[in-house]
């Protein structure tokens, strides 16, 4: 492994995307081997004899020549996130959820799209046997497990004939978002463990999210508790292990992604942007869906892994404070002759 490069990781830049003890931490520090990142943004097939990066000691890194791989291998896969789906209710994450209206929009927009929604196990095929993607291939995935999911998504997500990820917090089954709670938002149940036995044999795969939500980051955090007895927790709930892990805050440094890919085949941050088959499986890039999307986001999203929108409606709204206080300014002037 090459040297390590310290990466300040900008969260999702707008404060509606952010929880609040996210917003509390602001940045966080992530520390990812710089080969890593070097691989992970030069997503290219022209380069031959580039190594798909690994972090398992199951999996020695594999190299691969670009002859050697059909061209639909070396698509980009963008990977959606949204977090809560339901109805609003007071003093719930406002910012973190999503209408039961506008997730069907988006469901059959994708749908009549023709995008297919790809498993931990394709993703896994795709980066270990190169096996190509569908064109319009991507990965759909929630955070935190609201119970919600179980009423206003999963079974939209049937009658489309779509699968997705969810990513549990294995320690709370059944409880609520204590981790919000205590930073002063509001409370949201979460998925039981019948509840998601029930929807795992309905096709809704599960993955971790640590066992209290806390930040791998953090020193104080225990991370073979966190990471490998999530890993555990869900064995016991599910009778096989799960692949995919996602974490917590989107905070991830060196030793976090050690521990996890101890655990886990595949693991989702909240860094923008899409993944081709050289990017760090433990580092994948995932686009955070808002709740007020329309479609014309929601494709860009795909597209590019972030929304172009979202910086044009920032712009907008720093020229409209300025002329805001421009024409107080002019008021006061007057009032002053
Ligand atoms: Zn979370």
């Amino acid at each position: 492994m090459g040297g390590v490069a310290m990466l300040k990781l900008a969260r999702q830049t707008s404060s509606e995307t952010i929880s609040s003890r996210a917003l509390a931490v602001g940045v966080a520090s992530v520390m990812v081997p710089a080969g890593t990142l070097l691989r992970s943004r030069t997503p290219t097939c022209r380069r031959a004899d580039q190594t798909v990066a690994s972090h398992r000691a199951s999996e020695p890194a594999l190299a691969r020549s670009v002859r050697q791989l059909e061209p639909g291998a070396c698509g980009r896969l963008p990977v959606l996130v949204y977090h809560h789906v339901g109805p609003r209710r007071d003093g719930t994450h406002r910012s973190l959820t999503v209408s039961p209206a506008a997730f069907e929009r988006h469901v059959r927009w994708l749908a009549r799209t023709g995008f297919e929604a790809l498993s931990s196990a394709d993703v896994i095929d795709w980066r270990r046997l190169g096996r190509p993607l569908p064109r319009r291939a991507f990965v759909l995935t929630f955070d935190d497990g609201y119970a919600d999911l179980a009423r206003f998504a999963f079974p939209v997500l049937r009658r489309y004939g779509f699968g997705a990820i969810v990513f549990l917090v294995s320690g709370r089954l059944g409880g609520t978002n204590a981790w919000d709670e205590v930073a002063g938002s509001g409370t949201h149940r979460l998925l039981s463990a019948n509840q998601v036995r029930e929807w795992a044999a309905k096709g809704i795969e599960f993955g971790a999210h640590g066992r209290t939500h806390a930040d791998l980051t953090d020193r104080s955090t225990d991370l073979a508790e966190e990471v490998e007895r999530s890993a555990t927790d869900l064995e016991g709930l599910l009778g096989y292990r799960t692949r995919s892990f996602a974490y917590p805050w989107g905070a991830v440094d060196e030793a976090a992604l050690q521990e996890v890919a101890r655990s886990f085949d595949l693991a989702f941050t909240v860094r923008p942007g899409l993944n081709t088959i050289w990017t760090d499986p433990h580092l994948l890039r995932r686009a955070m869906v808002q709740p007020g999307d329309t479609l014309l986001d929601l494709r860009f999203r795909l597209l590019t892994g972030s929304n172009l929108l979202d910086r044009v409606r920032g712009a907008i709204r720093v020229r409209t404070r300025i002329r805001a206080v421009h024409r107080s300014l002019g008021r006061q002037r007057s009032h002053a002759r």
